[in-house]
């Protein structure tokens, strides 16, 4: 397998190949000659920056801006680097060969009430965000799910760690069941890797950039399911926010349906509240007309649900109409659930007779250790108190920007250790990829050539009516890279930028 430290310098030869096998001299090499004198050649660095940016311009690698962001009158382009990262082919072909694992694994877990009812108990008690979500789940249980065909579009998100011996191993970061986004954009960042490479004559390094259309794909699955709701009048409602500054990466998937004949009307939750209403076969309309499919792309935060729109989400959950994801496929995306996975003898439990996509599965998990009160979640606090710099704290968020690293983490550790309010986090394994340079480019900012990792994101849609699966597959990658000082944080989070994998 292909090293992952090997160097840009290697591939498009800017540099003399030097002992480089295992790239032990990354660390001088990588920000000082890592990119050779492409990362350092400021003036060339300036021009490829100017033909990369308006490349992103004209592909619609595009964001609306953070002055306005409901609006599409003045908008730019999404950050991303100007080269693409080395990614290791076998762990990109084994990302994608698990994606179809993920899919059965999260449907699976959506359709088993005891497991999350168990699974849960203990971080309802302590986390209010959680428990609504957990209280419509029951709500909906026991009055019957009116719902017949279930629709996953989810992304599983990794980062390679550095073993031992250097080589690189996928580990998976968490899986988003819910909102998982950039599938629109990952489709127009190839060409620009592309027109950089070719820019500099490196035609044959441009060609390996993989082509990608995630939102192509996430976009037949949601005509699957509308065609198996079987209502030809019927629309998509997609659930939007009110200030999205990333309108065009929804609107890609739009359009697909769109081109499919499939109408796409964009609400909000307060929009449902005032104007949603069922049937009595609990059909769902809004402003009069029948909604087949509704995709959510908002409600995975606390911050999005007033109590209208927790009431607007019940609505929403009791209808037969297809949620994209209906409320216990959210739950199932959740890092308890993630943590619980992990445990022995749970992914067997989950998914019987079926040890090969078990082994798959269990190859990407990394150390993840639950803080419910007991002997277990009091040594994982122990360790993490001791050897901070190896452990990640969670809490039940998604969105970027919520997890806790080094004093910070234990501080809050200590704070927690006697609380039952610890049940609420879980301790994660910290993840260390080895760093690269790289030149990232931002709106409003001069583009920084920085020490990187990134994170590999792969695309999963499956279409589920009663028992039977009809669709599960992979889609399309995203590969999103940020500076090594951030810890966490993503695209949208203002902390990564949009990236292609180059596969070596
Ligand atoms: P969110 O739901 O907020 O996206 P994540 O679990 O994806 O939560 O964490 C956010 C970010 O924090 C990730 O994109 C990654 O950069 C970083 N991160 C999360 N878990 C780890 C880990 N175990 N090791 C290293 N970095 C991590
Ligand atoms: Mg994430």
């Amino acid at each position: 397998m292909a090293s992952i430290t090997k160097c840009w310098s290697e591939v498009v030869g800017v540099v003399p190949k030097t002992d480089n096998s295992k790239c032990k001299a990354w660390k001088q090499i990588g920000m000082a000659t890592g990119w050779g004198s492409l990362l350092q050649d400021e003036q060339q660095l300036e021009e490829l920056a100017r033909q990369a940016v308006d490349r992103a311009l004209a592909e619609g690698v595009l964001l609306r801006t953070s002055q306005e962001p409901s609006s599409s009158d003045v908008v730019s382009y999404a950050p991303f680097t100007l080269f693409p990262s080395l990614v290791p082919s076998a762990l990109l072909e084994q990302a994608y060969a698990v994606q179809m694992d993920f899919n059965l694994l999260v449907d699976a877990v959506s359709q088993n009430a005891a497991f999350l009812e168990q699974t849960l108990s203990s971080t309802i008690k302590r986390d209010n965000f959680t428990a609504r979500l957990f209280d419509i789940h029951k709500q909906v249980l026991k009055e019957g799910i009116a719902q017949t065909v279930f629709l996953g579009l989810n992304r599983s998100d990794y980062m390679f760690q550095r073993n031992a011996d250097g080589s690189p191993a996928l580990k998976q970061i968490e899986i988003n069941t819910i909102s998982a986004s950039f599938g629109g954009l990952a489709s127009r960042t190839p060409a620009v890797h592309r027109h950089v490479l070719n820019v500099l004559s490196k035609t044959r390094e441009a060609a390996k950039i993989l082509s990608n259309n995630p939102s192509k794909g996430l976009a037949l699955g949601i005509a699957k399911a509308w065609e198996l709701y079987g209502s030809a009048n019927a629309l998509v409602l997609l659930i939007a926010q009110e200030k999205e500054r990333n309108i065009f990466d929804q609107r890609a998937i739009e359009n697909e349906l769109l081109a499919r004949n499939i109408h796409v009307i964009r609400r909000r939750f307060e929009d449902v509240s005032e104007k949603g209403s069922l049937d009595q076969d609990r059909r769902l309309f809004m402003d009069g007309q029948e909604v087949a499919v509704v995709y959510f792309r908002d409600g995975y935060m606390p911050s999005h649900y007033s109590l209208q729109n927790w009431e607007a989400r019940l609505l929403l959950e009791r209808s037969c109409a297809v949620k994209c994801p209906d409320i216990a496929t959210q739950l199932a995306g959740t890092k308890k659930v993630q943590q619980e996975l992990s445990r022995v003898g749970m992914l067997e439990h989950v998914l019987p007779g079926q040890p090969e996509a078990v082994a798959r599965l269990r190859a990407t998990f990394a150390g993840l250790y639950s803080l419910d009160m007991g002997e277990e979640g009091d040594q994982a606090i122990t360790e993490a108190i001791a050897a901070p710099s190896h452990f990640v704290l969670k809490p039940q968020r998604e969105g970027g920007g919520n997890n806790l690293y080094g004093e910070e983490m234990v501080q809050a550790l200590k704070g927690l250790k006697d609380s039952e309010e610890r049940a609420s986090y879980i301790l994660m394994e910290k993840i260390e990829p080895e760093p690269f340079g790289n030149c990232l480019l931002r709106s409003g900012s001069p583009a920084r050539v920085v020490q990187c990792i990134s994170e590999l994101g792969i695309f999963g849609v499956y279409v589920r009516q009663g028992k039977t699966l009809v669709m599960n597959k992979h889609v399309g990658h995203l590969l999103r890279t940020k500076a090594i000082e951030h810890a966490d944080g993503g695209v949208a989070a203002g902390v990564a930028v949009l990236d292609n994998p180059y596969p070596v």
